[in-house]
């Protein structure tokens, strides 16, 4: 029967291709959690929503809806923010810069953890971020945490950024994958931590084939 596979861990160790991967060969929906808490970053950033009060903070995020819709020449499912496909705005470096911090905000989790068990009410998902396997399903069959040295980390986000045309040093695309894991593990709301049941996945010296090798076969034992 189908079950809800989490994957958690740090940023650029390949756990959204290895999750789509996953859920491509299982036939599974995929939900990539960080897309959501990009894109109310990009709606608190063109709206200048100020961070330190809760009350715009709440209401803000009333006016913000949130869906992924499949591109069907690319198969691909793309994020909508408030029906506006923002797939492209929402993996820049200044959104990159800032989504720590807006995700640290409680009210901020508090909305999207809501919106992504309601996501999970059907089994057969894949869902990818830093809080699945111990605050949105803690009862999720299959838990991964992946990591990988941030050095390595740091040369597959430039190689993935200068396909997109983005043209970066390596030093400030480190600065940002340290900045942002250290923001996402001392946060006081559900800080980023491997679940106890989950299994810890080094992505280091694998390929995205292994990893997803590896998951396809933790899920079907
Ligand atoms: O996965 P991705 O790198 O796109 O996530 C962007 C940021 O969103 C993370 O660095 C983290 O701060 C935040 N995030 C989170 N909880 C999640 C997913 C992402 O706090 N479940």
């Amino acid at each position: 029967s189908k079950i809800i596979i989490a994957v958690d861990g740090f940023s650029s160790c390949g756990k959204s291709t290895t999750a789509k991967g996953v859920a491509a060969h299982l036939g599974y929906a995929y939900i990539d959690t960080g897309a959501m808490y990009r894109a109310v970053t990009l709606h608190f950033h063109t709206h200048h929503v100020a961070l330190t009060n809760p009350k715009e903070v709440s209401k803000a995020l009333e006016s913000i809806k949130i869906d992924f819709r499949r591109n069907p020449e690319t198969g691909r499912n793309e994020t909508y923010l408030n029906g506006l496909n923002v797939e492209d705005e929402i993996r820049k470096l200044y959104i990159a810069n800032w989504v720590s911090e807006v995700s640290a905000v409680s009210e901020v989790r508090r909305a999207m953890v809501a919106q992504q068990q309601r996501m999970g009410k059907t089994k057969g998902i894949v869902m990818d971020g830093r809080d699945i396997g111990t605050v949105v399903f803690p009862e999720a069959e299959l838990k991964v945490f992946m990591t990988a040295d941030p050095h390595i980390r740091a040369q597959r986000r430039q190689v993935e950024l200068l396909a997109k045309g983005e043209m970066l040093d390596l030093e400030d695309i480190l600065k940002n994958i340290q900045k942002r894991d250290l923001i996402d593990t001392t946060r006081a709301d559900s800080p980023l931590i491997q679940a106890e049941d989950a299994t810890l996945v080094d992505t280091s010296f694998m390929t995205l084939d292994e990893q997803i090798e590896l998951l396809t076969n933790m899920a079907d034992e």
